[in-house]
């Protein structure tokens, strides 16, 4: 049983944190929001502070929204760094920049702690199953002692090579999530328009080649109408800004990520940007007048 930190419990924090507790482990909680009763209930003991997580646990996870959140969470005035003691290791688990990683790994690790970065895919289904996919930056020690808990919240786990190089391959991930978003809403215009009924052309396309964890869960999404988050459009477009970033900095084009991003941004010109990133369909429709199915 390990003394377990966990910083940030909104959609994706608060079932993760569920697994540690059903796993035995003693939970210490920090959110700027008051933590899920849920948890409380279950025993886990609420901080006033990420310090205040820091000086209780010996292992903190961090998920937060983005860069500025987990830096904020980690050095700001309350942060990780005033309570963190000597061989604590920092678990950040949000989908963040790799270059800030690699400078958050640096100053952890000069404060005698492990620095891993440790982003996931899988949604808020694979939260709540426990069967996330997690990348993971950093020393194979420090991987070694926590994977047990990666164990209950994740199945397909991978140490990558070192830090940031999580984040990269999370970055990587987005790239290809985007992407088939957008092929699966332009399939089920075109068929939506052409007067095929787009619920029975995604069943159809299910069995063969074209068939993809997007088109079953956003597919779904686009023709029940049900955009609801999930993974909100505003945290993909910080996403593809990380990529995009990434491209101009090594000198490389990333045409079809730059296409979705404006998709995105389009979306959220829309008012959309709190919606499930499903909702990208909403800029092809817009752009056909027509739309895959009725509300
Ligand atoms: P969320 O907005 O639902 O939850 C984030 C939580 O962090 C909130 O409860 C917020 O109050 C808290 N928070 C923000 N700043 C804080 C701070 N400084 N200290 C303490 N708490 C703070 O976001 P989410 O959907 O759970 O996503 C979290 C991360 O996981 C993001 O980086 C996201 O890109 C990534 N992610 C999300 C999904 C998904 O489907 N939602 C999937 C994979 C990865």
């Amino acid at each position: 049983m390990s003394r377990v930190g966990f910083i940030g419990l909104g959609i994706m924090g608060a079932p993760m944190a569920q697994h540690l507790l059903n796993g035995g482990h003693k939970l210490y909680l920090h959110d700027i929001k008051n933590p899920p009763f849920p948890l409380i209930e279950a025993g886990a003991t609420v901080c006033t502070s990420a310090a205040e997580v820091a000086a209780r646990a010996d292992i903190i996870i961090v998920m937060v929204p983005d860069t500025p959140h987990v830096e904020t969470a980690l050095f700001g005035e309350e942060g990780v760094a005033k309570g963190l003691r000597p061989n604590t290791i920092v678990v950040d688990m949000s989908s963040i920049s790799p270059i800030e990683t690699k400078k958050f790994a640096k100053k952890i690790n000069a404060l005698g702690c492990e620095y891993l970065d440790a982003p996931v895919s899988g949604g808020e289904v694979g939260a709540k199953a426990g069967s996330l996919t997690i990348m993971v930056g950093g020393s194979q020690e420090a991987f070694d002692i926590v994977k047990p808990l990666f164990e209950l919240m994740g199945k397909n786990i991978t140490l990558v090579g070192g830090n940031g190089d999580g984040q990269t391959t999370k970055v990587a991930n987005q790239i290809i999530v985007a992407l088939n978003i957008q092929a699966v809403a332009e399939a089920l215009l075109f068929a939506s328009k052409a007067g095929a009924d787009p619920a029975k052309v995604r069943e159809a396309l299910m069995g063969g080649f074209a068939n993809s964890r997007i088109l079953e869960v956003h597919g779904e999404r686009m023709v029940k109408r049900t955009f609801n988050p999930g993974f909100r459009i505003e945290l993909h477009q910080k996403d593809l800004n990380l990529a995009l970033q990434g491209a101009k900095a090594m000198g490389v084009s990333l045409p079809n990520t730059a296409m979705a991003q404006e998709l995105m941004n389009a979306c959220a010109a829309n008012g959309l940007g709190g919606m499930d990133h499903s909702a990208l369909c909403r800029a092809i429709e817009l752009m056909s007048n027509h739309q895959i199915a009725e509300a």
